[in-house]
């Protein structure tokens, strides 16, 4: 007797990247954290939390978190929800937006996480090609016929960034819903992002997290942004008390800390662009990222696969990541870490090179 649901028992169980044993030495640039720890304000509002805190409920409804980043990014609260992680609020989409048997178009490939949840709601998917240099042609999406589009924007696992011009485009030309994930806008150089367009257009709804730029990723907290019928839609479908305490009262300090993470970004950009262009001099076929990854062919002449690569670096404890997936399988995704951990992984692949016989 199988007590699973049929489209459940089907699945594949999302594959997150391996988690190395916490080893001094290991460099993890294979989750796209960031290598810089989180604000200092963090790290006070830490400590000065008083233990009380664990015998009442948290504020189910997030109050301050979600006026500050309304205040943020000059919109109401009602138009902002907060989630424990992305994560949580990729479910709550499909479960109260796009739903069983209706059709969401996500260029391909693309965060494979939105896939993944899609099934388990029994939404359908349709995946939208990108070009041969993973570029998204806008006008395509426009002619897909489904209920929902999403978009990452910059798109992962590739980096490239589309601009706020072409998202507009879409999000004006679509009659259906349609969500941006902005999870690495921080990380672009010129803010491209459309989160001011969510107070015009009913359609829209924009994803962010403090996972990467504000190095939270361990707090699990994301929001997103759009008209506040579509939020109140969010609070509907939540758990009664989905985000802790604690966590909350992180984010907070972090997103009062903008300075502290637009130099981490900065610092983050500079070793970025350093990096891909060594990378480059090495043979490397390097996508142009505005995020805090490279993705990366390896030299043809090097005799290795890509996957072989990964096994390389991690004798030598450096975790990148590989996707076993169509137009993936032949490259890395290699997050950015600090100078020093980046200038070790180029030591290491000049040696893997020059050991390739
Ligand atoms: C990392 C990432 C997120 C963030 O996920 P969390 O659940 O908030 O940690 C969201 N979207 C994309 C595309 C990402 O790569």
């Amino acid at each position: 007797m199988n007590y699973v649901l049929p489209h459940i028992d089907k699945l594949e169980p999302y594959k997150s990247g391996a988690m190395p044993k916490d080893h001094e030495r290991a460099i993890r640039i294979h989750l796209n954290e960031s290598p810089y720890p989180p604000s200092p304000e963090v790290l006070a509002a830490l400590q000065h939390t008083p233990a009380d805190i664990l015998h009442c409920y948290p504020d189910p409804q997030c109050t301050e978190l979600r006026q500050a980043l309304a205040d943020l990014y000059e919109v109401e609260s009602s138009q902002v929800f907060c989630g424990n992680g992305s994560s949580e609020l990729i479910g709550l989409l499909f479960r109260t937006l796009i739903g069983e048997q209706r059709r969401v178009a996500i260029p391909y490939p693309s965060f494979a996480l939105y896939e993944n949840v899609a099934a388990s709601f029994q939404s359908e998917v349709i995946r939208m090609p990108t070009a041969e240099d993973f570029s998204i042609d806008i006008d395509q999406l426009l002619a897909c016929n489904a209920d929902a589009i999403v978009l990452v924007n910059p798109n992962a696992p590739t980096g490239l960034l589309l601009p706020a011009s072409e998202v507009e485009r879409l999000a004006r030309g679509f009659d259906g819903l349609v969500v941006v994930d902005e999870a690495y806008m921080e990380f672009v150089e010129t803010d491209e992002s459309v989160i001011p367009l969510i107070r015009e257009l009913p359609n829209l709804l924009v994803m962010r997290t403090f996972s990467k730029a504000y190095a939270l990723c361990g707090g699990r907290v994301g929001y997103v942004l759009g008209n506040s019928s579509l939020i109140s839609a969010f609070d509907k479908g939540r758990n009664s008390y989905h985000l802790n305490t604690l966590t909350q009262r992180l984010a907070l300090a972090a997103l009062k800390d903008q300075q502290y993470m637009k130099s981490s970004a900065a610092a983050v950009r500079q070793t970025r662009d350093a990096f891909s262009r060594q990378l480059a001099e090495l043979g490397f076929t390097v996508f142009p990222s505005q995020t805090n990854f490279v993705l990366c062919t390896p030299p043809a002449d090097s005799r290795l696969t890509a996957f072989e690569w990964t096994e390389r670096l991690m004798e030598q404890e450096i975790y990148v990541r590989y996707f076993n997936a169509d137009r993936l399988r032949d490259k890395l995704r290699i997050s950015i870490g600090t100078n020093e951990q980046m200038d070790r992984v180029i030591t290491q692949l000049k040696a893997i090179l020059n050991h390739k016989e």
